[in-house]
């Protein structure tokens, strides 16, 4: 059969659809097994090397008819130029899914393995037994820094030795894919179906780390004092955990409250979570439901669920906000706009909001209002987890572009790992993540620019409606009509398109650093 693109474009939306109500399903507690498996080979077509290809000559073609000023000065050229830019837009997104899904299907096999070992491995401390996964949840409610740092060191050995061999041969998989495209390396290939220079995103992040190297200790130090009784200085990497759980703050985010704020937050906003007919919020409990709220989108935006675990805390209040950023995001993309627009795109946006939603469960006016919390602690905390995480997630990229570079020496990476990220967290960091920390296709860079976002959408918000914007009906109308766009623009265009303003790191910087 010839190959087409509007068939592939209806068969990918076909393949959202089917994974995400999968994983929907299994997720909230619905069915035990996910059928993943037979969904990637009832539409395996979409991820050949020839889909890759063709959507990658595809995207030269129409490049060279935007760029190319003589289309516009042509007058036997009638189309709108703007036309051109959206047919750029949604080749380029389908060049992003088809090389994701294609890497995907040359690991698959390979990721089955090892989600199959994870679940059943164990660690054996003195006469216990611990289950691989649930040492990082263990290590968060250990206060004992010695016995957290044993859980580590155990589940390092573990990993190294048994899950290692099997990462390293995804990661050379998918590096040899890469060229076998014809890209010179794997960090290339995602540099251009990005259209971002990631070479040139880890250089900016890199002064980022420079800009907060002086306020770094005095503004993490007393929330670790608080937390883990010790200083930067002092720090293990295993202590990071127990200082990002923060157990001492959970009183103020009572159980019984989690729904109702957020119901209450979004109707502040003009949004009626119970009048949505589309975004089905999930509450009811099941016994295999996940522990962790998340938001499944089968169809953008007439099917998006919200699902939540019933329980509460300072993070699963934060994980609420920050699904619900997604839902609102995908439940109000404007149903009319192309399948690439709605489903696919630069993730940078989506999570953009996902972290304004977050972020109002560490803002003292939301704190104030909607829980009546006297919120000093929760917000000092909040910065500093945050910029602890940003200077890692800066470090992470740094190591992501060596790694995945051409001719990278893998064998020297364990140690360039090691260094990088301790450098940029200030403490001794281990060699043995040096694979398991990274995730695909450089989600690093997402994150990353998803947090420069917000500090503009939060800025934008706060000049037009003042510190409580989360109780205006306009905002939430200006929030609207952003979320409408879905994932039409990438993050630099839709902030340009909106407030005429470009992805600042160095004010994400004085963001983190500065007191309010
Ligand atoms: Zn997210």
């Amino acid at each position: 059969m010839a190959w087409d693109l509007d068939v592939y474009r209806r068969d990918a939306e076909l393949f959202c659809e089917e994974i995400d109500r999968d994983y929907y399903l299994h997720l909230a507690g619905h069915k035990p097994g996910l059928e993943v498996e037979a969904i990637y080979e009832r539409h395996a077509a979409l991820f050949t090397r020839e889909a890759v290809d063709r959507i990658g000559e595809a995207r030269r073609g129409c490049e060279g008819v935007t760029r190319g000023c003589s289309a516009r000065s042509n007058p036997f050229y009638e189309a709108d130029p703007s036309d051109g830019d959206e047919e750029e837009r949604r080749l380029r997104y389908l060049h992003q899914f088809a090389l994701g899904g294609h890497l995907g299907a040359r690991t698959r096999t390979l990721e089955a393995r090892l989600a199959e070992l994870e679940a059943t491995l164990e660690l054996e401390i003195e006469a216990e037994t611990i289950p691989y996964r649930m040492a990082p949840v263990i290590q968060a409610n250990e206060p004992d820094p010695e016995r957290r740092a044993e859980l580590e060191s155990a589940r390092n050995a573990v990993l190294d030795k048994r899950l290692n061999p099997l990462h390293r041969e995804g990661l050379e998989a998918v590096h040899a894919a890469c060229l076998e495209l014809g890209w010179p390396s794997y960090l290339d290939a995602h540099s251009d179906v990005r259209a971002l220079d990631l070479r040139a995103l880890a250089g900016r992040l890199e002064e980022f780390a420079r800009a907060t190297d002086v306020e770094y200790a005095p503004t993490v130090d007393p929330e670790l004092e608080r937390t883990v009784g010790m200083p930067l200085a002092e720090l293990r990497r295993s202590d990071l955990v127990r200082f990002f759980r923060a157990a001492h703050l959970d009183s103020l985010f009572p159980t019984d409250r989690m729904v109702g704020a957020l119901r209450e937050t979004l109707l502040g906003l003009g949004i009626d979570l119970e009048a949505q007919p589309n975004v089905v919020l999930d509450t009811e409990p099941r016994p295999t439901k996940s522990p962790r709220a998340f938001c499944s989108t089968p169809r953008v935006p007439d099917e998006v669920y919200l699902v939540l675990p019933p329980i509460g805390g300072r993070e699963d209040y934060a994980t609420l906000f920050h699904e619900a950023g997604h839902a609102e995001h995908y439940g109000s993309t404007d149903a009319t706009l192309e399948f690439e627009f709605r489903h696919l795109g630069d993730n940078t946006v989506t999570e953009s909001f996902a972290f304004l939603l977050e972020g109002l469960t560490a803002s003292p006016e939301w704190l104030e209002k909607i829980l009546g919390a006297e919120a000093e602690a929760a917000i000092e905390h909040a910065r500093a987890a945050r910029l602890v995480f940003l200077r890692r997630y800066s470090a992470k990229i740094a190591y992501e572009v060596e790694l995945h570079g051409a001719n990278a020496d893998l064998e020297a990476m364990p140690d360039r790992y090691a260094e990088l990220l301790g450098e940029g967290v200030g403490v001794e960091w281990p060699r043995e993540t040096w694979l398991a920390d990274v995730d695909s296709g450089f989600y690093v860079a997402c994150y990353l620019r998803a947090w420069a976002l917000e500090v503009e959408w939060r800025r934008e918000l706060t000049e037009r409606f003042g510190a409580a914007w989360f109780s205006s009906g306009e905002a939430g109308e200006l929030l609207r009509s952003i979320w409408s766009q879905g994932q039409r623009l990438d993050a630099e265009d839709l902030l340009a398109e909106t407030t005429g303003r470009s992805l600042d790191f160095m004010r994400l910087a004085s963001d983190l650093t500065t007191a309010v």
